[in-house]
């Protein structure tokens, strides 16, 4: 019997700051393969194909979604976002760890298909800071600010569903408070059993 790798699956209400923490972990070395998504929205500047996202077409989304080759997928703010099943399984088989930054709903779905994966609750320090941090993107109208800012109250409710939170106030502390829960995961006796065959 050999290690398998561990899901690992950052979610959090919209603002929370889950991009940005990803790619700060990820900038660490932390051993982990990130899954790319599949996205139908375009690329904004500087994103690149494969790298960021794969960006698709709405046919090309349903024609993965038909042939069952995304894990979950979740229409975001008016665009479709999805996980590709194959890389995840890949890497999962072959013992590495796989980390996910994705919706809610996403990782609702995950959570029904890999109920050992271990599911992270990113959330904004305060109401007050989610919402400056909204309208510092600067892109947002009133309505869709008031729509985001509502949709986190609703979303942070289902916090009850994940197995840890992690509040982001300082990006390099999320990390590594994120990095921590790695360890232990890592450390939890169940995922270590292999450990008594080998000895
Ligand atoms: P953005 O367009 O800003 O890159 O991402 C918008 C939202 O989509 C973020 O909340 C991000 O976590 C989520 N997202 C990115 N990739 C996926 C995915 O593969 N599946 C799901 N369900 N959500 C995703």
């Amino acid at each position: 019997m050999e290690r398998k790798g561990i899901l690992f699956v950052l979610s959090g209400p919209s603002g929370a700051g889950k991009g940005t923490v990803c790619k700060a972990l990820m900038d660490t070395k932390t051993p982990l393969k990130l899954s790319i998504s599949v996205t139908t929205r375009s690329p904004r500047d500087g994103e690149q194909e494969g790298l960021n996202y794969f960006f698709r077409s709405v046919a090309e989304f349903e024609e993965m979604i038909a042939a069952d080759a995304l894990l979950e997928w979740a229409k975001v703010y008016n665009n479709f976002y999805g996980t590709p099943r194959s890389f995840v399984e890949q890497q999962l088989a072959a013992g590495h760890d796989v980390f996910l930054e994705i919706d809610i709903q996403g990782a609702m779905q995950v959570k029904r298909r890999f109920p050992n994966g271990v599911f992270i609750f990113l959330i904004p320090p305060s109401q007050r800071e989610l919402e400056s941090r909204i309208l510092g993107r600067g892109s947002e109208t009133t309505e869709s600010f008031n729509i985001r800012t509502s949709a986190a109250r609703d979303e942070l409710q289902k916090m009850r569903e994940y197995d840890y939170v992690v509040v982001n106030d300082v990006v390099a502390d999320a990390c590594v408070r994120i990095r921590s829960i790695i360890e232990a995961e890592h450390a939890q006796v169940r995922r270590n059993l292999y450990l008594i065959e080998n000895w």
